[in-house]
């Protein structure tokens, strides 16, 4: 049984290509560590060591906390850390990491808010009660207020999100269902984000009703990554971040023709899609240019016959019928309009009489298996699956 963490989970959202990679063929990458998520785990122990001092009963100065952070840095840097931004240097990302965990001792010093009760501490969730969807997690710190309230601290290294997101975030809210069975008598629950990078702190709770569509929605996901099959690539912002790039289809041809320049050279593929930009490019100007004559004679075949008061135009081998059809006109989809017009209908018990099978809406709902296994089941007797390849020329990112 797979036990499941948010961070799968998210990888399969954003795409499953890397989740096949990752967590299905466990490949190896050989860079496995980006700049950002180094500094995320540095400052993390930062404040570890912090907090478990506390419950040691010493009070790290700040001086002592940077001296710990720098020294984990330095014991733990090697060339292989990717930096993805290269107008930026290690040194610009220890001096971020230094200032997030010196912006968060000046605010929280002499960290009386709460007590610890557990530092970066495993959480395991499970969704049914039955073991069949199971979550596991790490909580970066659990405390307790005088009031026997929990709070639920999470670090934030990388972007602000907007207070809204975040009350749909599910990492700690998935986090809130394990402290939940774990500590049954707890009163209330506070969710805590620390966005580090902008000294900034943000909450948000759940309600029972709240965490039991979560567990229904996550259940669902995790059901619709075991059904999964394909594992199509969403290449996107976060490719720049993906340890799989070199070997995904989506770029490999990029890192083969790179090696050097003789490769690009000589490299077909290259040369074929070189030619195929060069002779699109002709026919997008060629055909804007027959769009706009034929636009243009149209125009005058009409007025022309307007004039002469005729319907049919004679040249000399051909000739143009002008025919006038009345056209019903109705409200664009997705209006107020349109819903009424389909109310309307319905109330005369006309719609059906009218309406079409949206075929690729069901196709939509048999990719995605939206519907019960049994009702696609039922259905594939009628579809086939046939594969199309289509061709999308675009121009390159700056690399
Ligand atoms: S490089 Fe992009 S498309 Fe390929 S696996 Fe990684 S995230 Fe997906």
């Amino acid at each position: 049984m797979t036990v499941y963490s948010h961070s799968r989970l998210k990888t399969f959202e954003q795409c499953p290509q890397r989740f096949k990679y990752h967590y299905i063929d466990k490949v190896e990458t050989e860079s496995e560590e980006t700049v950002e998520a180094f500094l995320g785990s540095r400052v993390h122990e930062a404040l570890e060591q912090l907090y478990r001092d506390l419950q040691h009963q010493k009070v790290t100065s700040l001086e002592e906390l940077l001296t710990y952070l720098r020294t984990q840095w330095t014991e733990n840097w090697t060339s292989e850390v990717q930096i993805v931004r290269k107008e930026y240097t290690a040194e610009n990302y220890l001096r971020m990491a230094e200032k997030y965990v010196a912006d968060y001792y000046r605010r929280y010093a002499p960290f009386s808010q709460s007590k610890t009760i557990a530092l970066e501490s495993p959480i395991s969730i499970d969704l049914d009660g039955s073991g069949q969807y199971r979550l596991t997690g790490f909580i970066d710190r659990l405390a307790e207020t005088s009031d026997g309230c929990y709070e639920i601290h999470d670090y934030k290294t990388g972007r602000l999100s907007a207070p809204q997101t975040l009350h749909s975030d599910r990492q700690l809210a998935l986090y809130m269902i394990g402290v939940k069975s774990q500590y049954p008598d707890v009163r209330h629950i506070t969710l805590i984000w620390h966005f580090l990078a902008f000294d900034k702190e943000m909450d948000s709770t759940r309600t029972d009703v709240e965490l039991q569509a979560l567990r229904e929605q996550t259940m669902a996901l995790i059901d619709r990554i075991e059904a999964e099959e394909r594992y199509v690539a969403q290449p996107g912002a976060l490719c720049d971040w993906c340890e799989f790039k070199p070997l995904c289809r989506q770029w490999s041809h990029l890192y083969k023709v790179n090696e050097s320049p003789a490769a690009y050279k000589a490299d077909s593929g290259v040369q074929l899609v070189n030619k195929y930009a060069e002779v699109r490019a002709k026919q997008k100007e060629a055909d804007a240019e027959f769009d706009n004559e034929v636009v243009r004679l149209e125009e005058a075949i009409l007025a022309y016959a307007a004039k002469e008061n005729i319907d049919v135009v004679f040249g000399s081998t051909n000739k143009v019928r002008v025919t006038a059809t009345d056209r019903f006109v109705f409200p664009a989809k997705r209006t107020k309009e349109r819903a009424a017009l389909e109310k309307l209908l319905q109330q005369y018990g006309k719609l059906a009489e009218v309406a079409q099978l949206d075929t690729s809406a069901v196709g939509k709902c048999l990719s995605e298996k939206r519907w019960d296994p049994d009702v696609c089941e039922a259905l594939r007797r009628y579809v086939t699956v046939e594969q199309s390849k289509r061709l999308h020329l675009s121009k390159i990112k700056e690399q």
